[in-house]
């Protein structure tokens, strides 16, 4: 593998995800290096670096779908912690929302049909990733 990695990355997906220690996209989406193109923060936020690298993916890797990725930790929600996983999922779907507007190359490929972005959550617990 490493041979033809050397040669090109072909990654069908951009992911900003949490830089938790927990939450490594590869693992949780069972793909081989090469097959992400992958940006972690604390808090997956869409900062200034984790867009130009998306714009990046799309205009020159042809991705066309990426996912903002937040992750909850606690399986079924217990009470009181409904408002927190509610936080968990905002966050995640604003930063998706926010991509388009920070970035004319992403607006664009939305526009045009080629690029899909997502929020999603998953939760550490079941391994679960949900679209929100
Ligand atoms: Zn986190």
């Amino acid at each position: 593998m490493g041979a033809v990695l050397a040669e090109s990355q072909a990654p069908w997906a951009g992911i900003i995800t949490c830089a938790d220690s927990r939450g490594l996209p590869n693992w949780i989406f069972d793909v081989n290096p090469g097959q992400l193109f992958v940006v972690r923060s604390a808090g997956n936020t869409a900062f200034d670096d984790a867009v130009a690298s998306m714009e990046y993916a799309v205009a020159n890797l042809s991705v066309s779908l990426i996912m903002v990725l937040g992750h909850s930790c606690w399986g079924a929600v217990p009470r009181g912690l409904q408002d927190l996983e509610q936080g968990v999922e905002h966050n995640a779907r604003s930063a998706a929302e926010s991509l388009a507007s920070k970035s004319q190359v992403l607006a664009r490929a939305v526009q045009a049909g080629t690029l899909k972005i997502y929020g999603a959550v998953y939760d550490i617990v079941s391994s679960r990733v949900r679209l929100v």
